[in-house]
């Protein structure tokens, strides 16, 4: 059996949370850039099915965990492709993960602090927002391109200090991403916590120097 990780909310003012594979299931992305793409991609290049996922593999390993990589701007251009008008196509497969709204209610309920950072691109965060109701539980939202340096990167952790002014010996950030997770966890946020489920059509994550959880209701039913 295995123990879901707790949180003494009373060392906890500030919560971090990310959108893509932490509140929201990462079913949507991967469905849209794994599976999706390659589609529209092969019809408008004439590939085969098989060319096109080779092609767009290959593009997307070249840049991964960079800020182009999250760029919405940059794969329209690369790809010649209306991808925010794409994404908006198939946007009703956008969902939460199991508890997350609940989750989230009961951050508000505490007097929580609750920021909604992503690597995302602002289009991208705007088309969640239109198909996931949740802009409404979190004091602010932001994409870590206004700040210009990716959550992997030390210099996003000092710009998103001083915007929010959060303390981060009190701050629990979540995310399913390891090395945003490592990141974090240098800058010295206090509390780092995985998903061990980001995407529910795929296993859960094997191998992780982080504790992960699995259901957010099991914080709520624990309190
Ligand atoms: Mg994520």
């Amino acid at each position: 059996m295995s123990s879901e990780p707790l949180v003494d909310w009373s060392l906890i003012d500030t919560v971090l949370l990310d959108m893509d594979g932490t509140i929201l299931d990462l079913a949507f992305d991967n469905y849209f850039w794994l599976e999706f793409m390659p589609t529209v991609y092969a019809k408008k290049n004439a590939l085969s099915l098989e060319e096109s996922k080779l092609y767009l593999a290959n593009s997307y390993g070249a840049i991964e965990g960079k800020l182009q990589w999250y760029c919405l701007d940059f794969w329209s251009d690369r790809l010649q492709l209306d991808i925010p008008e794409l994404k908006q196509s198939v946007g009703e497969r956008v969902s939460f993960r199991t508890g997350a709204v609940e989750f989230l209610s009961f951050l508000n309920k505490m007097n929580k602090k609750v920021y909604l950072v992503t690597n995302a691109h602002p289009k991208s965060l705007e088309i969640k927002m239109l198909n996931a109701d949740f802009h409404q539980y979190f004091n602010d939202l932001s994409s870590s391109h206004e700040f210009g340096f990716p959550k992997e990167e030390q210099a996003y952790w000092l710009a998103l200090e001083s915007r929010y002014g959060f303390d981060k010996h009190r701050t629990l950030f979540i995310d399913d991403s390891e090395s945003i997770l490592e990141s974090a966890q240098n800058y010295g946020i206090k509390r780092v916590l995985g998903i061990l489920q980001p995407d529910s059509t795929r296993p859960p994550i094997e191998h992780s120097r982080f504790e992960r959880i699995n259901n957010f209701l099991r914080f709520i039913n624990n309190e």
